[in-house]
């Protein structure tokens, strides 16, 4: 039998769910022409779709919401968050903004801009939309041991430093303005980057004299995965790992919907480089509010300081990341492929090895995360064809690397119960695969389609 860590909380206050028949769910996500985020929130029974923003603040933070300051400059909220932040990251400056999309609007314009390019072990798609918006250009580097989803690997989120170190000698390293290291690597399935891989990146970066920015969502649970799996790290705290990660670069965007536990907010930090940091202040100010509250609310900032300390806890990142582990094991008992082994924050289900039958171009995870919600009422997604949209140049679908239905686990949420309704809906559609067919887009707008566009099943 599977481990799992028994959850190191317990349940002061609830939030009740329902479950439609399945008649009713037909009904629903035909309604919603096949896409599930035309689905109301009250239709489903489990809600999976992403771990941003969906995570349960403790009895700590929301007593913390009670005491935020609101005042509008130098409130004691402020300075709480930027004391623990100092204490978590070892950075001189850190800037408060509304969310990870904010930090990449300040930031990346600042060393990005047309002739440029940003290289990254993978672009997360805001991150990827922030460097292209500031007229450069975004370019993945990820090792190839990633995009083999059966493989074992312990970091599949690595930069391939070797190619690096080949497209800086391409593009000239005067026009590679940034470096930037995603911690998990959230588009290769959440998979961890190794220590000794972020001081090879480091080296070179320093050798170019290109700055590096760590994109940090997930340092918590990337800090956990380095422990439990590079040596010389088994004895050391979070604490101590995440501070030896962050020493290697030179500034970070974070979004804190992720590993920070609070519904909203965001952080830039920045090493010691005084004159960057006028400029992130400058344009926060510009953007998102003064410096001391950085589109926040002082109540939000006071949940975000405590969540830091919370999310670093030993006890609840193997309460956390042994969620993904407990579903990844009775997957193997089952038969199911996902990416492997299964990284922090989701279950990356391999749609293309569970419905071979369906092409690319009939989006087959798209296909999948219909009959989760059909089969249990569960809401995942896809990462996929359907998701990666035409090529602009020719209008034809391009075919993704992979075809994944990501099963994205809120923070602190859902019990081990809901994990076992979740597998067992898994494999029941394994066992009627043979009927599941494909989909066709009837309506899609030109970009990033996936949110809106409208499907039907392929007679
Ligand atoms: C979520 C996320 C972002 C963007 O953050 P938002 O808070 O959603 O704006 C950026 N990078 C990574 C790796 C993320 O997971």
């Amino acid at each position: 039998m599977s481990k799992y860590y028994a959850e190191p909380f317990k349940i002061k206050m609830v939030e009740p769910i329902k479950i439609l028949t399945k008649e009713e769910r037909i009904k629903k996500i035909k309604e919603a022409n096949y896409n599930v985020f035309y689905l109301n929130s009250d239709d489903v029974y489990i809600d999976l779709l992403t771990d941003s923003g969906t995570g349960a603040m403790s009895d700590s933070q929301w007593a913390g919401v009670m005491r935020g300051d609101e005042s509008y400059s130098g409130s004691r909220s402020y300075k709480h968050l930027i004391e623990n932040a100092k204490d978590i990251f070892g950075y001189e400056f850190i800037q408060p903004v509304h969310q990870g999309r904010a930090a990449e609007k300040v930031v990346m314009p600042i060393f990005l801009k047309e002739g440029k390019v940003a290289i990254a072990n993978m672009h997360f798609d805001t991150t990827r939309a922030h460097v292209e918006l500031s007229g450069a250009r975004a370019i993945d580097c990820v090792i190839p041991e990633a995009l083999d989803t059966t493989e074992f690997h312990p970091f599949k989120g690595n930069m391939d430093n070797k190619r690096l170190v080949e497209l800086i000698e391409q593009y000239g390293p005067e026009n590679v303005g940034l470096i930037i290291i995603t911690v998990t690597n959230n588009s290769a399935g959440g998979q961890p980057v190794s220590m000794e891989n972020i001081r090879e990146t480091s080296q070179i970066a320093k050798k170019y004299n290109i700055p590096v920015c760590i994109d940090a969502a997930r340092y918590a649970e990337n800090s956990y995965f380095i422990k439990m799996r590079e040596k010389g790290y088994e004895d050391k705290s979070i604490k101590e790992i995440a501070r030896e990660m962050f020493s290697y670069a030179d500034l970070f965007t974070m979004s804190a919907k992720k590993d920070a536990i609070v519904n909203m907010g965001g952080l830039v930090g920045v090493k010691n480089d005084e004159e960057i940091y006028e400029q992130v202040k400058a344009r926060t100010i510009s953007y998102e509010g003064f410096i001391s509250y950085g589109g926040m609310s002082g109540r939000d900032i006071e949940a975000l300081a405590i969540g830091l300390e919370e999310g670093i806890d030993i006890d609840y990142l193997r309460y956390r990341i042994g969620q993904m582990e407990y579903m990844a094991e009775r997957l193997d008992e089952a038969g199911i492929a996902y990416q492997y082994p299964v990284g922090g924050h989701a279950v990356f289900i391999d749609a293309k090895k569970l419905l071979p039958h369906i092409p690319y171009y009939e989006f087959p995870a798209q296909a999948l995360a219909v009959e989760m919600y059909i089969e249990a009422g569960i809401r995942c997604c896809d990462i996929g064809s359907f998701m990666m949209g035409n090529d602009p140049d020719t209008n034809e679908q391009i075919e993704s690397e992979f075809e994944f239905t990501r099963l994205a686990i809120p923070r602190r949420v859902y019990t081990k119960s809901h994990l076992d309704v979740v597998v067992d809906a898994l494999i029941a559609i394994n066992e009627r695969k043979e009927s599941i067919r494909g989909y066709r887009i009837t309506w899609e707008p030109p970009v990033l389609r996936h949110f809106t566009a409208k499907l039907e099943p392929i007679k």
